[in-house]
C-alpha cells in the first residue's frame, strides 16, 4: 500500500485524466443523488454525503437484459460486457456491501453478468468525514475509512486528498496520474488518523448484534414482529435502496418474433414476492415480510456466508416514509432475547 497526496488545485487535471476512462461520480439527478457518468467538461465536487441511490445498480442494474432470442431459428444473443469503468467517491459502506453481495452471486452458480461487471469496475472510495445521523457502520465491522472492497481510498485533508492504494487496480490508476501526486509525509498520515478518529466519534447510532443471528429463530412467533411492522406500507424502499439487498425477478418480454429475457430488482417487502400460483402466500402480511427482512440480513445470510448482510449505511432508516428504523427493531430483538 502506498500513500500519495493530490493537492486540490490539481483536482480538475486529475479528473481530466480519468474522464476518457468511463468515469462515474455522484451527481444530483432530479431529487436524488446517484452515480452517473462524468461528461468531458465536467469536474465533480465530492462535497455531499452518501448517494440516495446506492451504487449497487452499477454492478447489478435495476433492469438488465440477460439475453435476446428469436423465435423460429432459435438464436440466443448475450450482451457483451467489456467496458471498464471507474466509480469515484464511493463510500466505504457501499464498497463493503459489494463484497457481501459478491458471496451470493458467486455461491452455487457463478453469475456471469454480475461478476463481469465487478471485474470491470475500479472502486475509488472517499472516506466519510461527516457521517449521517443514522449511520452505524462501526457496529458491523466497517468504518468511515474502511478499505474493504475498495481499490483506492481518498481521504479529504482540507487542501488535499490523501490517496491510499489498496489493490493492483488502485495502483494502476495512481500510476496513470502519478505526475500530479507527491508522496504523503508523516504529518499527513497523522492528519488522516485524526480525521478518521473524529469521524468515528461522530457516529452516534449502534447495533449490538451479538447473539442476534443465533437468537432470531427463537423469536419466530414473538409479538414484536407485529408491532414493528404495524405502520409498514409495503413500499419496498428499504430493500430497493439497500446496498446489500439483491433479490430479483426474471421475466421474458416478446417484441414480434424477437424476445428478451430480463431480470429486475424485486423486494421481499412486496406481497406478490412470495405469492404462489395456487393463491397461497407463506408471507401473507407485513409481519411475516418484516420478520423475513430482518432474518435474511441478520440470520440466514450469517448462516450461509458468515457475514451480516447489512453495512449500517442508514438508508433504510432515512428513507422509510413511515420512519421504520432497523436499529430500533434490532434493539427490540436484543431485548426480547
Ligand atoms: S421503507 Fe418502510 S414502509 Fe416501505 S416497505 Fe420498508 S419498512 Fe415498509
Ligand atoms: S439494512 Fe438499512 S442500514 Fe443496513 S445496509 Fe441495508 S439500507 Fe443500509
Amino acid at each position: 500500500m502506498s500513500a500519495m497526496l493530490l493537492n486540490k488545485e490539481k483536482w480538475p487535471e486529475f479528473i481530466g485524466k480519468l474522464t476518457g476512462k468511463n468515469l462515474w461520480a455522484p451527481k444530483l439527478e432530479g431529487e436524488a443523488m446517484r452515480f452517473a457518468p462524468v461528461a468531458e467538461d465536467e469536474v465533480p465536487e465530492l462535497t455531499d454525503g452518501n448517494t440516495r441511490i446506492p451504487p449497487k445498480n452499477i454492478v447489478f442494474p435495476q433492469t438488465e437484459t440477460m439475453y435476446r432470442f428469436q423465435l423460429g431459428d432459435f438464436e440466443m444473443k448475450e450482451p457483451e460486457l467489456k467496458e471498464e469503468m471507474i466509480l469515484l467517491g464511493i463510500r466505504p459502506c457501499d464498497a463493503r456491501a459489494m463484497v457481501i453481495v459478491d458471496k451470493l452471486f458467486s455461491w452455487d452458480v457463478d453469475d456471469p453478468y454480475y461478476l463481469k461487471r465487478r471485474e470491470l469496475v475500479t472502486l475509488v472510495g472517499l472516506a466519510c468525514s461527516e457521517p449521517g445521523l443514522n449511520c452505524f457502520c462501526t457496529s458491523l465491522g466497517g468504518g468511515p475509512a474502511s478499505t474493504e472492497g475498495l481499490d483506492l481510498l481518498m481521504v479529504d485533508l482540507g487542501d488535499s486528498y490523501l490517496l491510499e492504494t489498496i489493490t493492483p487496480k488502485g495502483e494502476a490508476l495512481v500510476s496513470e496520474v502519478s505526475e500530479l501526486l507527491i508522496e504523503a509525509d508523516t504529518e499527513k498520515i497523522k492528519m488522516k488518523k485524526k480525521m478518521v478518529s473524529e469521524s468515528e466519534g461522530k457516529i452516534k447510532r449502534s447495533v449490538d448484534h451479538k447473539g442476534i443471528p443465533e437468537g432470531l429463530p427463537g423469536l419466530w412467533e414473538d409479538p414484536l414482529w407485529k408491532s414493528v411492522s404495524a405502520s409498514c406500507l409495503g413500499c419496498g424502499t428499504c430493500t430497493y435502496l439497500c446496498p446489500t439487498c439483491h433479490c430479483f425477478d426474471i421475466q421474458d418480454e416478446t417484441e414480434g418474433f424477437e424476445a428478451r429475457r430480463c431480470r429486475m430488482w424485486d423486494s421481499c417487502m412486496f406481497e406478490e414476492y412470495t405469492l404462489h400460483t395456487s393463491g397461497h402466500n407463506p408471507r401473507p402480511t407485513r409481519r411475516e415480510r418484516t420478520r423475513n427482512r430482518i432474518n435474511h440480513k441478520y440470520n440466514y445470510y450469517v448462516d450461509k456466508f458468515d457475514v451480516i448482510a447489512c453495512v449500517g449505511c442508514g438508508r433504510c432508516i432515512n428513507l422509510c416514509p413511515v420512519n421504520i428504523d432497523i436499529v430500533e427493531i434490532l434493539r427490540q430483538v436484543k431485548e426480547a432475547l
